[in-house]
Formats: structure tokens, C-alpha cells, sequence
């Protein structure tokens, strides 16, 4: 999984997404910004979070396909034919709910008051 980069906002106004650990020099007014400067631990902390949020995804999307699987396999497997309407509901019913969830997490995320170097 790729980590999320930080986005820097420069005393200037200027904005930039850096990936944890590297410096950005400031274009419009040469400041020197470095990412590093945030505690890995935090960081960190922010990367497992997310990650829990995608395995929730996919622990969920597993327990549906387990639980259709069997109950096709063990009443009638006919159902298979809704299959197709399993995976369209999972896309319109849970997908959204999961989104809003994770955005309204990455709403509350910290920031961190860096020094220019
Ligand atoms: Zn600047």
C-alpha cells in the first residue's frame, strides 16, 4: 500500500502533497520543508488506521461472499443468478457508507506545525 503524502502549506501560501520523510523547498520563496520533522510514531499510527479501514472493507465484502457461497451451495444453486444483484447492492448500499466513513476520518486528521530549516 502506498503511503499517503502530507500536504505542506508554505508560510507563503503555496501548497504541496510530500511523501512522508522528504524535504520540499518552497518554489515562490525558497523555504525549506521537511516532512521528517513529524514524529514517525504519528505517522505511523495514521498508516495503520487506514489500513484497518481498508481491511474492514474487505473483511465485510469476505463474510457476504462466504455467506452467499454457502447458502447457494446448501439451498439451491440458483442463487448464483443473484449474484450480480448481491454486487451491485454491495457497491450502492455499503461502498458509500464506507467512503463517508473514511472521509470523515481523513476530515479529522492531525496537523502538524513544521519549521522551515
Ligand atoms: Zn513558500
Amino acid at each position: 500500500m502506498r503511503a499517503p503524502p502530507i500536504t505542506i502549506r508554505c508560510d507563503c501560501g503555496a501548497t504541496r502533497q510530500v511523501p512522508y520523510g522528504e524535504r520540499w523547498p518552497c518554489e515562490s520563496c525558497g523555504k525549506q520543508w521537511n516532512t521528517a520533522q513529524i514524529p514517525a510514531d504519528e505517522y505511523h499510527g495514521i498508516l495503520r488506521e487506514m489500513r484497518r479501514f481498508r481491511l474492514s472493507a474487505i473483511g465485510f465484502a469476505v463474510v457476504i461472499a462466504v455467506l452467499f457461497v454457502a447458502t447457494a451451495v446448501f439451498v439451491s444453486e440458483s442463487l448464483f443468478l443473484l449474484l450480480p444483484a448481491v454486487l451491485t447492492g454491495w457497491y450502492i448500499f455499503y461502498m458509500p457508507l464506507w467512503r463517508r466513513k473514511v472521509r470523515r476520518r481523513a476530515r479529522s486528521l492531525p496537523t502538524w506545525q513544521l519549521h522551515p530549516e
